[in-house]
């Protein structure tokens, strides 16, 4: 048994905080206690993303400042994870001697042996293997470790990889081709979750409603799934990210609009408004196609809240085509909308295409934030006066006196009342709304 602390350092997407919370599980079972500074811990974790320039800088700054720390601790352990670890391995190590070990997206599970190899012989590995899948059925993804904290509001990851090779998109390579957890193994944490007092799961992963291929049980469709997980005794809400527009089939639809355990909540990214676009992005549908979809959804799941991503300044983007997103921003009015500058991503098919200028794609994202933001504060204030149901997550943090949590349609409320709410859900009529949200109270 090792006698310590631990820190893990995220960054990136839901996918990446839940391998950090295995990873502390993990060093948990090895005898190590979460320490509260990175400063003071024997062993580090740094789980990186690479989805995007900056956060790699973060984490290549973050190992140049532990340097130090290391030179004057030799008994420190410090581990690179996530993305950036399974594609710039040899970089970090180069870049930074001090690193004892770089673990990629499917190896999370050797990380306890890795510590313990550094703590004794201190020689630097790397584990990167990805699971092959070669369209034969899956096996032997590694069993999660179900943590012991209570949560209200839980994350289940249902899938791993990605099949869909978007020309921007690095997520193939870091974390390789699409794997479905089996059912049961969904199931039984669920359960496990719901035992220890979990309300709300999110079931995670890359294009979550292409979930249940080439499992040895057979195909599960995504609506099986949905349907299984919310009979789970205990769980009251049920939600997923991220769809894939194209996967939406209309079996998803009617689960989404029959099991009133899912919530009418849909973050389904768009990512360009122009069919050439989105062509070049090898996105596997078109504006109109997505037009469809938004309009069954929000048919068949009245009161849907829609968000969406969305990407400008891809290579070669055209006003014209810039403009398409902006038009299409502005027909199907997301609730919210995550947009990003394109960031080009070494090994990708579009980071070899010629860049437009920076001062051109910042110029569009800031006209597109101004666009999505009229359309927000619209959409809020549109909510002033209707009551929704409010699953209490706990207090403010900027206001101790106020409650928050979120409806049904994934609107943060805040509004007075006692913390014994915490927990539970309440109904609750919204006064006033901002851009993050609305202001109201307990009807
Ligand atoms: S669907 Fe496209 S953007 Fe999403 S993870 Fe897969 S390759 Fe990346």
């Amino acid at each position: 048994m090792v006698r310590g602390t631990y820190f893990v350092q995220t960054w990136g997407c839901q996918m990446n905080v839940e391998d950090s919370e295995q990873i502390a599980a993990y060093l948990e079972g090895i005898g190590l206690a979460p320490a509260t500074d990175i400063r003071e811990a024997q062993v580090v974790l740094l789980n990186t993303c690479s989805v995007r320039k900056k956060p790699e800088d973060k984490a290549f700054s973050l190992l140049g400042e532990i340097r130090p720390l290391k030179e004057s601790r030799p008994d420190m352990v410090v581990g690179v994870a996530g993305c950036m670890a399974q594609v710039r391995a040899d970089e970090i190590r180069i870049r930074n001697p001090h690193v004892d070990f770089v673990v990629g997206t499917a190896q999370v599970a050797t990380i306890p042996g890795l510590v313990e190899d550094a703590l004794q012989a201190r020689r630097f590995q790397k584990r990167l293997d990805l699971p092959e899948r070669k369209g034969a059925i899956v096996t032997d993804l590694p069993k999660r470790q179900v943590t012991q904290t209570a949560k209200l509001k839980a994350f289940v990851p249902i899938q791993y990889g990605c099949d869909k090779f978007c020309s921007f998109c690095i997520v193939p390579s870091t974390r390789g081709r699409e794997r479905s957890r089996t059912t049961s193994d969904i199931l039984e944490e669920t359960a496990a979750l719901a035992e220890r007092g979990t309300k709300e799961v999110t079931l995670l992963g890359q294009t979550v409603n292409s979930y249940g291929k080439n499992l040895a049980e057979g195909n599960v469709p995504f609506s099986r799934l949905l349907r299984l997980v919310a009979d789970v005794p205990g769980i009251e809400r049920v939600r997923y990210t991220s769809p894939y527009p194209r996967d939406f089939k209309s079996d998803v639809i009617a689960a989404i609009r029959d099991v009133p355990q899912v919530m009418e909540h849909c973050h389904m990214p768009l990512q360009a408004g122009d069919d050439g676009l989105l062509k070049r992005m090898k996105r596997l549908y078109t504006v109109d196609g997505f037009r469809q979809i938004v309009r069954e959804l929000r048919e068949a799941v009245p009161g849907l809240g829609l968000t969406t991503d969305v990407i400008v300044g891809f290579p070669g983007e055209t006003d014209e085509e810039f403009e398409g997103t902006l038009a299409a921003m502005r027909e199907f009015r997301f609730d919210g909308a995550f947009m990003f500058r394109y960031s080009p991503r070494p090994g990708t098919p579009a980071a070899e295409l010629p860049q437009i200028p920076f001062s051109v794609s910042k110029a569009r994202l800031d006209k597109l934030i101004e666009t999505q933001t009229a359309i927000t504060l619209e959409i809020n204030e549109a909510q002033v006066g209707k009551t929704f149901e409010v699953l209490v997550e706990g207090t403010s943090p900027k206001d101790k006196s106020m409650l928050q949590g979120y409806s049904r349609c994934f609107r943060m409320l805040h509004f007075p009342g006692s913390t014994e709410l915490v927990g539970r859900t309440v109904q609750v009529t919204a006064l006033r709304s901002h851009l993050w949200g609305l202001v109201g109270e307990l009807a």
